[in-house]
């Protein structure tokens, strides 16, 4: 029972991986984050080192393979930011339908690609949507961040998004030494919208209600680089999102493994 030891595909022999891939029922985990600015306060890595996590310990708990993670993503309209690493949408999709692939090859005919940015959204409905039809296989885009949530304490500021008080709570949870807290600014949107106005990508769901999508980039929102007030997140906080993540992560890989959602090639 190989999966009881180790979950992590990088630490496995290919014996160990062929082991793997029968256990698992096919299931591979394919997490890909962002490596951009995330305000004055946490680490540029903060979504690949949140997705990982989520990715990890569902991996762990639910019995499937995760593959190291894609730390780099779409991040264009962040460019505005030192420390903020984009990768060309198109090659965004090439990469990662080349590691999909080389997954379905071997047998692992439900890949899910673990998607913890929201820059990346657009892209990976459209690799997947290719994939189905080139090559009958039905991989599934997993939005991280829209697996579960729970509710924001009432002060919170309907602004609250990227950079804000969720993620300052993941991190302070994950890596309390990688956040400063010494730089923690309430950072207001500068640009008020109108009814039509919807902003992508949408860095909180300020900027999603209407119907116009206007293209921003992050330094015309907010000159700090955040949404929100990060004082409102906490440790405590931190551990309660990332558990109920994870446990609605587990719940679908289960359900996999199960049969219940249906694909073409299970
Ligand atoms: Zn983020």
């Amino acid at each position: 029972m190989i999966l009881q030891k180790k979950v992590q595909m990088e630490r496995m022999t290919w014996p160990e991986v062929k082991e793997a891939i029968r256990e698992s029922a096919g299931i591979a985990i394919v997490p890909v984050g962002a490596v951009e600015e995330h305000g004055p306060h946490l680490p540029t890595g903060t979504d690949s080192i949140e997705t990982y996590e989520i990715g990890l310990q569902a991996a762990k708990k639910a019995g499937v393979v995760i593959t190291p993670p894609v730390w780099f993503g779409n991040s264009r309209s962040f460019m505005d930011f030192p420390g903020t690493i984009t990768v060309n949408p198109d090659s965004l999709k090439m990469y990662v339908r080349d590691i999909v692939l080389s997954l379905v090859q071997h047998g692992f005919n439900r890949p899910i690609i673990l998607d913890g940015h929201g820059g990346n959204y657009g892209i990976f409905d459209i690799l997947v949507e290719d994939i189905m039809l080139e090559q009958q296989v039905k991989v599934l885009h997993v939005r991280c961040w829209e697996l579960a949530t729970m509710p924001k304490p009432g002060s919170v500021p309907p602004y609250d998004g990227h950079g804000g008080s969720s993620e300052t709570s993941a991190m302070l949870y994950l890596c309390p030494d990688d956040v400063d807290v010494d730089k923690f600014t309430d950072s207001k949107p500068e640009i008020e919208l109108t009814k039509y106005g919807s902003v992508f990508p949408s860095p909180s769901g300020l900027y999603s209600k209407g119907p116009a999508v206007y293209p921003l980039m992050m330094g015309e929102m907010v000159k700090d680089g955040h949404h929100g007030d990060p004082k409102f997140g906490s440790a405590e906080r931190g551990k309660d999102l990332l558990e109920v993540k994870i446990n609605a992560l587990v719940e679908l890989l289960e359900a996999l493994k199960r049969g219940e959602v249906k694909f073409l090639n299970g």
